[in-house]
Parts: C-alpha cells; structure tokens; sequence
C-alpha cells in the first residue's frame, strides 16, 4: 500500500504520543495498558476526525470545492473539527446537526462543541432526531449550487474510504510506534460510531501484515450492525487502496454492550469510567465516545479478557470539548 498516491492536506499534529498509563494499569491489576493520544491531534483541541480531514480536505480541494457540508448529532466532534478545517482553507462550512438526544439542557444544546462549532463561523443548523441526513445535506447541497457554490459533502463522520484513510495512517504510525519502543501489541481498543476509525484500522494493519486485533466498543447500533458496517467500509477503504479482497468477516469485531440507552445518552459506567481516567491519569474522556470506549475496556480487563503480561492500547479518540454539554450529568462535588 501507498498512502502517499493519495491527496492530503496537513491539519493534525502527528505522530501523537502513544503512552503507558501506569496508575491505571496498576489499579485494574490486569495488562499493561497504554494510550495512543489522537485527542491531540491538534486542530480544533483534537480528536480522531483530524486524521480523515486530512484525505477529505485535500479531495475537496481538488474538486475545487468552496463550501463544506456535513452532519453529525449536536455535539458532533466530527462537526467541530470539520468547522475548524474549513475556517483553515477559507471555506464556507454548514453544519446539520441532528437531534438524537432531544435533550432541551442549554449546555448540550449551545456550549461544548456547539460553542466552538459558531466561533468557527459555521452555519449551523437542526434537524429532528432519525431525519434522513444524507438527503438533508444532499438538499442543502442543490440549494447552494443554485447559488453558485461548489459544495462538498463529508459524511457523518468523515467515514467513507478517502476518510478512513486516515486511520490506515494511524495504523502504520502506531506500528512504527510500538516497533521503535519494542512494545508488541496484544490488542487495540477505541469507541466505534460511524465505523471510518475502525475501518480504517483493520484495513491499515491487515494490510501491514501486523496481526494485530482491533475491537470497536460500541456507542450506538447493535453488534451486527456495527460490525457489518465497519466489515462494509473496511473492504471498500482496502479496494480504494488497491489492496484487493484483503479483509475477512473475523477481523472486525465490535462489543456493543456499552451504549446504554441509546447514543449520547449517558450511563453510570460511562461516567465512572470518564472519573477515573480524569482522577488517575489526569486524561479528559467524553461522556459519547471515550467514556463508554473506557467502560468497555475497564470491564473486559475486570472480566480477565485480556493476558495479564500483555500490552492493551487504548486510541484516544478525544471529544473532551462534549464534557461541557454534560455538566449536570457528571455528578461533581461542589463547593465545600
Ligand atoms: C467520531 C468519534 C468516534 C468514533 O469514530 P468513528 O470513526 O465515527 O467510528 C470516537 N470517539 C470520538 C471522540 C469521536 O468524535
């Protein structure tokens, strides 16, 4: 594979540090877990959205696009960093923002990344939760080039193969990582939405020979789904490479028992998990993605799924701006 044949635009601060978590790892009594930090990514206060900007961005520049269009929930990180990207090319950028949650809070609704999303210049605007996004932005998109825009649409996300090519990169990096610090890789974990992360994954260390595993925790579908749709977007990323019919059924697996009641709605793992990470590492998860990621992991290692004398590494995919929308439901103490 030759990731250099493919169009890209420099936005993330790479490599991000891939590091032990040593108190953590201490406290579970399990592996020796480590932490691959793409909440540092850069653009935006970071997250994984960065890396596939990267491919998206310059793929829109070369269609001579001067509009950007995307959806994603409320408190989208995928928003806010495609945002941030287009303020950066000095591209126009409009936001769908689908309403999953139906929460009426002002702070999810305003604050966090919604915040940010408006001090990029953004134009954002709503839709009802289970709208049919992908035709609201193809709309959009026909109205703006009435208007004589060039739009180009990012799909929720950024996951499609020119999106999921960024994490065929992170792949490749955390390999060359982990050889250069000898650190051999029993498994690699992170939260699974849109499926581009995990996709892109499985495609990169399929491709690398690498023989490392990959688990997805879950923040949305059920396990079938999940899985076929990162099974899906994996084959097509390593077909958009080149690379054939190189992925199989079993190397995408995903663990679904950690959503809760539904996408972006909180759950008291999650925010035992987002707690302890903050209180032991003094890492920032996120009550969406990160946080739930982390239960999964917390609970899998409690429940021995992992070799005791082995390395675990945990992407950071980040979202910490999201912490802002969910101040009540954190459970902090006050003032004493
Ligand atoms: C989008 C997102 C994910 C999930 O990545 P996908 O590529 O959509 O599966 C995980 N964590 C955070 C913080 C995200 O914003």
């Amino acid at each position: 594979m030759n990731l250099a044949r493919h169009p890209r635009i420099s936005l993330a601060h790479l490599p991000t540090p891939l590091e032990p978590m040593k108190r953590l790892s201490e406290l579970l009594g399990g592996p020796r877990l480590w932490i691959k930090r793409d909440d540092c990514t850069g653009l935006s206060s970071g997250g994984n959205k960065t890396r596939k900007l990267e491919f998206l961005g310059a793929d829109a520049i070369t269609r001579g696009a001067d509009t950007i269009i995307t959806q994603g929930a409320t408190q989208s990180n995928h928003a806010r960093q495609t945002a941030a990207m287009a303020a950066k090319l000095g591209m126009e950028c409009h936001l769908l923002l689908e309403d999953r949650t139906g929460s009426d809070d002002p702070s999810y609704n305003l604050n966090g990344n919604v915040l940010l999303d408006r001090l990029y210049g953004a134009t954002v605007s709503k839709r009802p939760g289970g709208a049919d996004m992908t035709m609201e932005m193809e709309k959009l998109a026909e109205r703006l080039r009435q208007d004589g825009r060039k739009p180009y649409v990012i799909p929720g996300g950024g996951s499609n193969p020119v999106g999921a090519l960024g994490y065929v990169n992170a792949a490749l990096e955390m390999l060359y990582q982990a050889g250069t610090m000898g650190l051999n890789i029993a498994t690699v974990v992170h939260a699974t939405g849109s499926a581009g992360t995990q996709a892109g994954l499985v495609a990169g260390f399929k491709a690398l020979g690498s023989g490392i595993p990959v688990l997805g925790i879950g923040v949305r579908a059920p396990r079938d789904r999940q899985e076929q749709n990162v099974f899906d977007l994996a084959q097509r990323t390593a077909d958009h490479m080149g690379l054939g019919d190189i992925i199989e059924r079993s190397d995408v697996v995903a663990d679904c028992d950690y959503v809760g009641p539904g996408y972006g709605l909180t759950t008291p793992g999650m925010i035992d998990a987002v707690t302890l990470v903050a209180r032991t590492e003094g890492i920032l998860l996120d009550p969406v993605y990160t946080g739930k990621g982390m239960d999964g992991l917390i609970s899998l290692v409690r429940k021995g799924r992992f070799k005791q004398d082995s390395d675990v590494v945990f992407v950071h995919t980040g979202g910490s701006a999201g912490l802002f929308g969910y101040p009540d439901q954190l459970d902090l103490p006050g003032y004493i």
